[in-house]
């Protein structure tokens, strides 16, 4: 991994290395953008870019080796949805009075404090805030950097209080990462202390860049047509049915599904095909960013090989079930 891999945003990324570069990297960042848009992703590659122990520069600018220790524990918080469930588990489990005190946060690197919206509410919790004062004004003990990610906008009214009091007087070797959908929503005061990156959805020709490279097979078939078929090929299908064409019709259908996503992602809905179930898809796209697309077209890959290798496609294509079913 490296700057390299991050898609779309050119302009703001190369800004924020070349503060990297300057010395000059703000104490407080909002990145601002929609679902998809990559805010988490760029805030864990910025983690590493100011931790990394062996840093290299690519571009002439710094980059991230993505191999040493800090890296590699930082990159650990990359599934941030599967982090959060895991918190969210160890909470349940604990006594009823000791859950009541636990407030949720994901952390792989001992210096690095990722602060996800709280259940059941959803909503950053002073607690929350609170740990992040607790633990700020220590330097750090593996990194050169402290780092918090805050990946809502959403405080309680307590909480956007504690953080401003942060704000107004950060530490020199921290870092704090306000992530928003709507930076409207955050304090006034909180904003004019923060340095705002809005970053745009990925643009199509960086889309169409992606799938010409990674995806050839995707090529623009015709308009119409594809999803009356998947909705024949999904009723007649059953476990063991006969028939390997009619499963490759449907992961060629999935292939269509999938690059429709893509196109909804970055804002470009005139491109998709599927278009009797645009509501459908676009309800699918608001969960669905670009990694999680590229996770699952690598999956539909590997039930292709599978078949190629006459597994049963049954368990192949139900183990794909299980792999799609984030985005319902
Ligand atoms: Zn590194």
């Amino acid at each position: 991994m490296s700057f390299s891999d991050f898609h779309g945003n050119a302009e703001t990324v190369h800004r924020l290395r070349d503060m990297l570069a300057r010395n000059r990297f703000p104490h407080a960042v909002i990145l601002s953008g929609a679902r998809g848009s990559g805010k988490y992703t760029l805030a864990l590659m910025l983690a590493q870019a100011l931790n990394c122990l062996t840093p290299t520069e690519t571009d002439g600018l710094p980059d991230f080796c993505g191999q040493c220790a800090n890296c590699r524990r930082i990159a650990q918080s990359g599934d941030l949805d599967a982090r959060f469930a895991e918190a969210v588990e160890t909470r349940e489990g604990l006594r009823e009075a000791d859950k009541k005190e636990t407030r949720l946060f994901v952390q792989t690197h001992p210096d690095v404090l990722i602060i996800p919206p709280d259940p059941p509410q959803m909503m950053i919790k002073v607690d929350q805030v609170r740990r992040v004062i607790e633990t700020i004004y220590y330097r750090p003990a593996e990194a050169r950097e402290r780092v918090y990610i805050f990946t809502d906008s959403a405080f309680m009214k307590e909480a956007a209080n504690s953080l401003l009091k942060v704000l107004e007087e950060p530490p020199e070797f921290a870092t704090i990462f306000l992530l928003s959908e709507n930076p409207g929503e955050l304090l006034p005061t909180i904003r004019s202390r923060s340095m705002v990156f809005p970053l745009a959805a990925v643009p199509v020709e960086e889309v169409e860049r992606y799938l010409a490279e990674h995806r050839p097979e995707w090529k623009q078939s015709q308009r119409g047509g594809e999803h009356t078929q998947l909705f024949k090929i999904t009723e007649s299908y059953r476990p063991g049915a006969e028939g390997r064409e009619k499963t490759e019709r449907l992961l060629r259908t999935l292939y269509s599904l999938l690059r429709d996503l893509m196109f909804l992602g970055s804002g470009t809905p005139e491109l998709v095909q599927n278009t009797d179930i645009q509501s459908q898809l676009t309800r699918m796209a608001e969960t669905a960013d670009f990694d999680w697309i590229a996770t699952a077209s690598d999956r539909l890959a590997e039930v292709e090989r599978g078949m190629r290798r006459n597994l049963l496609r049954s368990l192949s294509l139900d183990s794909l079930g299980l792999a799609l079913e984030r985005t319902t």
